[in-house]
C-alpha cells in the first residue's frame, strides 16, 4: 500500500462523519477528519438538538395554562426569547465541545478547514495537501432557497436559532418536518403563524388520517394553513419586515419569512468532479450498497447521498462502513421500518407503510384505530385528541405500520418500532397486557 498521511479522511464533521470517524479510529485506522463550520453538523448545531429544546420550551406555553386546572396558581406567565435562545446555543456548545473530545480520545486529527479534492487519494485541506488510502464524503445538505424574486429576504433554519427576538409574526414556506415543526414552536411562543405549501398536501409520506388531524389541531390553535400557494414575489416591508405575493392571489406580511423547503446535498465546489465521483440529477453523491461512489477508493453516507435525509440513519450508515472497512465483520444497515417522527405541537410518529400504501401493495389490510383524549387534556380542558393507528398484513396478520399523534407519541413510537421491525402480529400485541393508565395502552387494547 502506498504510504498515505491517513488510512481514513472524512470530510464533514456532522453525524455520519463523526460516528464514521471514531470507529474506524477504534480499529486502529490513522483517520483525519475535515469539518470547515461546526463539529456535530447540522443536527448538534443547527438542527434535531436545538430545535428539540425549543420544542419543549414552547410547550410550556401549555403546560402553564393547564398547570391551573391541576390547582397551580402560575401567576404572570412572561416568556423570554434570549433566556431560552442562550442556554439552547450553550447546551449546543456543550454537545460540540463532547463531540470534539470524543474525536481527540480516539485520536481522529481535527481539521478546521475546508477540504477539497485533488485526486482520489489527495485533498488539499485549508491549504494544507494531505493524501488518505479512504476518503468518506459525509458533507450533509443545505437549506434549498427557492427560486422566485426576492428570496433572499427569506431566512432558513440556518438563522433561525439566532433571531434577534422572537417574531410577532411569521410566515413559513414548505409543508414538511421543519415547516410543521417551527410553526408549533412560533405559534405557542405567541406569533401569528401563516403555513404556505406550494401543494394541496403537508407532510408527503406520513398517513394521511395523522396529517389531517395535526392540520386540524395546528388550524384550531390559530395557525393559518394556506395550500396550492406557490411563492411569486417577496418583497421587504417599510416596517421591516416581508410581504409574499403567492400564485394563489394570497398576499400575506408577517415580520419574518422562514423557508422550509427541503435541503439539497452540499456537493457544490469539493473537487468531486474533478476526480469523476458521479452525482445524481439532485446533485447527490450516486453511492452502491456498500456506500462507495464511482470513484473506487471514496465513499459517501447520510444527507449527501440523499437516500433517508435522517440523523440516526446516517450514524447507522458511518459506523457500518467503518466497521466494513476496518473492522472484522462487514455489514450493511437495515433501511426496512425506519421510524421518524415530526416534532410539531402535538407531534407524529411512524414506522412502516401508511395506510395508502398497505392498501396499494398488499392484497388484503385491516387497520385498527384509537381516537381518543389524553387523560392530561381531559382534566386540563384541552379539546385535543389523539389518534393511533395500527395496520395489519391480513395475510399473515402482521403489522406492516403504525402511526401516531398524540403527546409524547415520538417517545410511545420507539419501542413499537422494535415490534413492527420484528414482525409481530397484531395478536401478539393483543397478548400483551396493557400499563394502565397510559397513552400508550390503546395500542394494545385495539380491537
Ligand atoms: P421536507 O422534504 O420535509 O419538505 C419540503 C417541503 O417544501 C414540502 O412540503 C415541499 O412541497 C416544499 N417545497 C419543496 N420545494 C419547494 C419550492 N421550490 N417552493 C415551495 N415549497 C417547496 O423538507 P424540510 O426542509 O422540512 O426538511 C428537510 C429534511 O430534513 C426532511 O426531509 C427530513 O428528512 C429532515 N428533517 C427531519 C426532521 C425530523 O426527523 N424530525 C426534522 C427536520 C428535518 P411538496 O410536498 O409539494 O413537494
Amino acid at each position: 500500500m502506498a504510504d498515505y498521511d491517513f488510512d481514513y479522511f472524512v470530510i464533514g464533521g456532522g453525524s455520519g462523519g463523526v460516528r464514521s470517524a471514531r470507529i474506524a479510529a477504534g480499529h486502529g485506522a490513522r483517520v483525519g477528519l475535515a469539518e470547515e463550520h461546526r463539529v456535530g453538523g447540522t443536527c448538534v448545531i443547527r438542527g434535531c438538538v436545538p430545535k428539540k429544546l425549543l420544542v419543549i420550551g414552547a410547550h410550556f406555553a401549555e403546560d402553564l395554562v393547564d398547570a391551573e386546572r391541576f390547582g397551580w396558581t402560575v401567576g404572570d406567565k412572561n416568556f423570554d426569547w434570549k433566556t431560552l435562545q442562550k442556554n439552547v446555543l450553550a447546551e449546543v456548545e456543550r454537545i460540540e465541545g463532547a463531540y470534539h473530545n470524543t474525536l481527540e480520545n480516539q485520536d481522529v486529527k481535527i481539521f478546521k478547514a475546508r477540504a477539497v479534492l485533488k485526486d482520489a487519494h489527495t485533498l488539499d485541506v485549508g491549504g494544507k495537501t494531505i493524501t488518505a488510502d479512504k476518503i468518506l464524503i459525509a458533507t450533509g445538505a443545505r437549506p434549498g432557497t427557492f427560486p422566485c424574486e426576492g428570496s433572499e429576504l427569506a431566512i432558513t433554519s440556518n438563522e433561525v436559532f439566532h433571531l434577534e427576538k422572537l417574531p410577532k409574526s411569521i410566515i413559513i414556506a414548505g409543508g414538511g418536518y421543519i415547516a410543521n415543526e417551527f410553526a408549533g414552536i412560533f405559534n405557542e411562543l405567541g406569533a401569528k403563524v401563516t403555513l404556505v405549501q406550494r401543494s394541496d398536501k403537508l407532510l408527503r409520506g406520513y398517513d394521511h388520517s395523522m396529517v389531517e388531524r395535526l392540520m386540524h389541531i395546528s388550524t384550531v390553535k390559530g395557525i393559518e394553513i394556506l395550500y396550492n400557494a406557490p411563492f411569486e414575489k417577496i418583497e421587504k416591508t417599510e416596517g421591516g419586515g416581508v410581504k409574499v405575493s403567492l400564485g394563489n392571489g394570497d398576499v400575506r406580511e408577517a415580520d419574518i419569512l422562514l423557508a422550509a423547503i427541503g435541503r439539497p446535498p452540499n456537493t457544490e465546489n469539493m473537487g468531486l468532479e474533478t476526480v469523476g465521483v458521479k452525482l445524481n440529477d439532485r446533485g447527490a453523491v450516486c453511492i452502491d450498497e456498500d456506500f462507495r461512489t464511482s470513484v473506487d477508493n471514496i465513499y459517501a453516507v447520510g444527507d449527501v447521498t440523499d437516500n433517508v435525509q435522517l440523523t440516526p440513519v446516517a450514524i447507522r450508515e458511518g459506523h457500518a462502513l467503518a466497521d466494513t472497512l476496518f473492522g472484522d465483520e462487514a455489514w450493511r444497515p437495515e433501511y426496512d421500518c425506519i421510524p421518524s417522527a415530526v416534532f410539531s405541537h402535538p407531534p407524529i410518529a411512524a414506522v412502516g407503510m401508511t395506510e395508502s400504501e398497505a392498501r396499494d401493495q398488499l392484497g388484503g389490510v385491516e387497520v385498527f384505530t384509537s381516537d381518543f383524549r389524553a387523560m392530561k387534556n381531559v382534566l386540563a380542558n384541552r379539546n385535543e385528541r389523539s389518534l393511533y393507528k395500527l395496520i395489519v398484513d391480513s395475510a399473515n396478520g402482521k403489522l406492516v405500520g403504525a402511526h401516531m399523534i398524540g403527546p409524547d407519541a415520538p417517545e410511545i413510537m420507539q419501542s413499537l418500532a422494535i415490534a413492527v421491525k420484528a414482525g409481530l402480529t397484531k395478536k401478539q400485541v393483543d397478548a400483551t397486557i396493557a400499563i394502565h393508565p397510559t397513552m400508550a395502552e390503546e395500542l394494545v387494547l385495539m380491537r
